[in-house]
């Protein structure tokens, strides 16, 4: 199922838990805004080559819009609406004072040199630069962008409108950037399984997990697992698979991975075909690369009794539905992969009072939202007798509708 239908239909399905009104539930639905842009640039070989941008504004009733900005070859209207919606309910599932939004360019990275991938950033900036700003629109890193990438927009965008370091998030610590920034969407989907097995009356330690994707998300998910006693048994991302039923020396497996760019020939595991790492024996399987991963085809093959979504929309709601059947647990998006997010508020907040915190602030204070939030969602679950994915729904949209409301959206 396409990534915009799949949204709508949890939009749609937590609207009606709610009892939303058909005009407020429409208006919710509806981005406020959707830019689509030309960006050309000249390639090192001074050939002309061209792009297109997309920013979609999705909501700012409970504050500046906020989300990332995606380089990949994927990149269409449809997801990057459906990625904007997202975070609207993100950013309200945490509580934080923001709305929601996403961009992107539909291009390959790694065939961009660097040169070339900064002129078409501050192309793409300079196109938009007229609709972000620190109390409008803020984007931040997401796939195939980093530091680097929000150092160019923040200088472009300073070129318009003066130094604006809290126009981007996930910038590099020289710029403004937050210690615990790059580790944070890592370190959320780790305390938000804590929470989700504490919950059931388990721990990290011991349990066998199964990653997919080992970008920053996924690195840091493993690394901080392996520290706390859980054992990875299976690994992968683009250049292949690894399993190991014993664990994986995560470390070792990192440093194999950055000094020859690939996971294959690593000496502390096998060798085995990706496309069974998701249905892989293991107790938590945890996606953290694209979405869409887990459907129809391969849902009722899925072994897991806990599948923690780290990347955005990896199981579509035929997925869900099989997973109900199956007593399969899981822990949505909109939460699991929130900690990013959350950073990238704290980020915000030390750029406007103009005062760093430490790291270990950084992480206490991201443990405490996430703590929070797990709570709350558990709130929604028991009130309106649903899972948890509908629980973390029905609580941003709930709050969305509720600041929209008092706003006065009919007027
Ligand atoms: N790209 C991340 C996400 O999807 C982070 C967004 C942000 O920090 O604004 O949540």
């Amino acid at each position: 199922m396409n990534s915009l239908s799949a949204t709508i239909r949890n939009f749609k399905h937590a609207s009606r838990i709610l009892g939303l009104d058909s005009k407020l539930e429409q208006s919710l639905l509806i981005p406020l805004r959707e830019i689509k842009v030309e960006c050309t640039i000249p390639r090192d070989d001074g050939s002309l080559v061209s792009f297109i941008g997309f920013r979609v504004q999705h909501d700012n009733a409970r504050g500046p819009m906020k989300g990332g900005i995606r380089y990949h070859h994927e990149v269409d209207p449809d997801e990057v609406n459906a990625l904007a919606q997202l975070m609207t309910w993100k950013t309200a599932v945490v509580g934080l004072p923001y709305g929601g939004a996403k961009g992107g360019i539909g291009c390959t990275p790694k065939e961009l040199s660097k040169s070339e991938l900064e002129r078409l950033t501050r192309v793409f900036t300079q196109k938009i630069h007229d609709v972000i700003g620190t109390q409008r629109d803020v984007p931040a890193p997401d796939m195939g962008t980093n530091s680097q990438t929000m150092a160019w927009i923040l200088d472009e965008y300073s070129k318009f409108h003066g130094h604006s370091p809290a126009v981007v998030t996930g910038k590099p610590l020289d710029l403004g950037g937050s210690l615990g920034r790059e580790a944070a969407t890592g370190r959320g989907v780790v305390i938000a399984t804590e929470e989700l097995l504490a919950d059931h009356g388990k721990s990290i330690s011991g349990l066998k997990f199964v990653i997919q994707g080992l970008g920053n998300v996924g690195s840091w998910v493993a690394k901080l697992i392996h520290e706390r006693g859980g054992k990875v048994i299976a690994v992968s991302d683009i250049t292949g698979a690894v399993k190991n039923p014993d664990g994986i020396d995560i470390p070792s497996l990192i440093k194999h991975k950055v000094s020859t760019g690939t996971l294959n020939d690593f000496q502390g595991g096998d060798a085995m075909d990706p496309k069974e790492l998701l249905v892989h024996e293991c107790d938590v399987l945890i996606p953290c690369a694209l979405g869409g991963v887990l459907n129809k085809h391969n849902a009722g093959n899925v072994k897991a009794r806990y599948i923690i979504e780290a990347a955005n929309h990896p199981c579509d709601p035929e997925a869900d539905e099989i997973f109900a059947d199956k007593g399969i647990i899981v822990l949505p998006d909109i939460y699991a992969n929130a900690g990013g997010v959350t950073v990238s508020y704290f980020e915000w907040v030390q750029n406007i009072q103009g005062f760093m915190w430490t790291e270990e602030t950084v992480n206490e204070r991201l443990q405490m939202y996430m703590r929070n939030a797990f709570r709350h969602i558990k709130t929604k679950c028991q009130s309106h007798n649903c899972n948890l994915r509908m629980g973390a729904f029905t609580l941003g949209v709930d709050r969305v509708a509720r600041a929209t409301v008092l706003r006065g959206w009919e007027a």
